[in-house]
């Protein structure tokens, strides 16, 4: 094996990975790096090196990595039967569903299973555009609901729009976003209300009547973590409601529990959606995706609808275990918690560090937005520095934003405030570094 000596990167596998994948499937760091195993809250790169993973591969490593219960599950279906398709039944599947229904506060609901966030929200999509009549959908500015063909184009950052072409007649409307929004200066009451009476007038000027749905994340996660303030949404709801237009929560990255404060992110923001996607985190990393929704609006479809490897039962069988490791080690309560110290100490970093503009976020969703010192001015490449002084420190973290200028801090949710602590001393110095460097440039 050829390795770079300098970095560690295997430089073999790196031209072999460039020659057979897409370009536009990016990979982080100048010298990308192997995750080869873990443990935890920490991860052993192809380098040899150990690195506290506060990204979690993309929020999809919810709850740790290697834990003992969900790897054994895991073994344990898998030496039983690995699929079996939905045309039979599934114990796990409808165990699952049971357990997401009732956790969804949506009255009567139905559950339908699939691999992947892109596709969960394609089934909300189908179902509202069914139910409703319509084609017509609104999305948030700043929004990520997938790589499919529907969910692109309900997916308001341009980095992430790869074509225009859509089966849908989108609109796009508020996010809550702040920072940047020429509302942002109001307070919260009076925000909420510029941005419900933005809705109504796109509402009545941009839609013929009859919309399918709204499409919303209580925290955008593509969108660099932007949280709207309390009473954003349920003053949106009381306009959608108003039209009778329902309101779908994708909650592909704040569901189970990450944002501390509710089971999944809409409840936090004291709404229930009519219904919520999910993905990602549910089976720790393993493909799963699903939609919950009413029974009615779920049995609108008139011709059969399937997903082959939807409702798998190994898959089924680790997010049951993940359900479990999640309420048995109060993680909800945990995310709060090292969420709340988190987000202080990052506020605390924030008042100290010009490079920094705004931090947000909920529980373990927390954004660091960055700046050029002195200005509002979009900072990516000072994003994109801090990423790889972290790492060299041994910290992984995330990046997003519409501007690509957000760090992305959101660890497994088991991670422990000793963990956090570590993580803060790295954030501090490499953004103290990069501050040095941006306010005094080398010539
Ligand atoms: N919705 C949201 C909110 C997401 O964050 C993502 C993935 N980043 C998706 C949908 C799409 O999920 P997937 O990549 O599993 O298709």
């Amino acid at each position: 094996m050829a390795m770079d000596e300098r970095t560690g990167t295997d430089a073999a596998l790196l031209e072999r990975h460039r020659n057979v994948m897409p370009d536009w499937m990016t990979l982080y760091y100048e010298e990308p790096l192997e995750l080869v195993s873990g443990k935890g809250r920490h991860v052993v790169g192809g380098d040899g090196r150990t690195y506290l993973d506060f990204f979690g591969g993309l929020l999809a490593t919810m709850v740790g990595h290697d834990i003992e219960e969900i790897g054994e599950a895991i073994r344990a279906q898998s030496h039983r039967i690995l699929h079996s398709s939905t045309l039979y039944l599934i114990r796990s599947q409808v165990e699952l569903a049971e357990r997401i229904a009732a956790r969804s506060g949506i009255p009567d609901a139905r559950v339908f299973f699939v691999n992947s966030g892109s596709e969960a929200v394609e089934a909300a999509l189908l179902l509202m555009t069914t139910r409703q009549r319509s084609n017509q959908v609104l999305a948030l500015r700043g929004s990520y609901h997938g790589r499919s063909f529907g969910t692109v184009a309900t997916t308001g950052i341009r980095a992430w729009s790869a074509t225009s072409l859509s089966p849908l007649n989108v609109t796009y409307v508020h996010s809550g976003y702040r920072y940047r929004s020429p509302f942002g200066h109001l307070p919260d009451d009076e925000f909420n209300r510029a941005c419900a009476d933005e809705l109504k007038t796109m509402i009545e000027t941009a839609t013929s009547g009859s919309v399918a749905c709204l499409l919303a994340e209580p925290v955008q996660g593509a969108g660099g973590f932007a949280t709207p303030p309390p009473g954003f949404f349920r003053l949106a709801k009381e306009v959608l409601d108003q039209y009778d237009i329902p309101l779908v929560s994708d909650e592909v990255q704040s569901g189970w529990g990450r944002t501390g404060k509710a089971y999944f992110g809409m409840h936090a923001h004291d709404v229930r959606p009519d219904a919520i996607t999910f993905a990602k985190g549910l089976a720790n990393g393993l493909a799963v995706g699903g939609v919950v929704t009413d029974a009615r609006t779920m049995n609108c479809l008139q011709a059969n609808s399937i997903s082959t490897a939807g409702g798998n039962p190994v898959a089924m069988s680790a997010a049951l275990a993940v359900l479990d490791y999640i309420e048995d080690h109060d993680l909800q309560r945990n995310a709060d918690l090292v969420g709340g110290y988190l987000r202080g100490e990052l506020e605390a970093i924030a008042a100290e560090n010009p490079v920094v503009g705004e931090v947000r976020g909920m529980g373990l969703m927390l954004g660091v937005e960055l700046v050029r010192p002195g200005s509002r001015d979009v900072a990516p490449e000072a994003a994109a520095a801090c990423l790889e002084i972290a790492r060299r420190r041994g910290l992984l973290i995330g990046r997003g934003g519409l501007y690509g200028n957000v760090l992305r801090i959101t660890p497994p949710m088991s991670v422990t405030r000793e963990e956090a602590r570590e993580a803060l001393t790295i954030l501090r110095e490499s953004l103290a570094e990069l501050a040095a460097a941006m306010v005094a440039p080398r010539s």
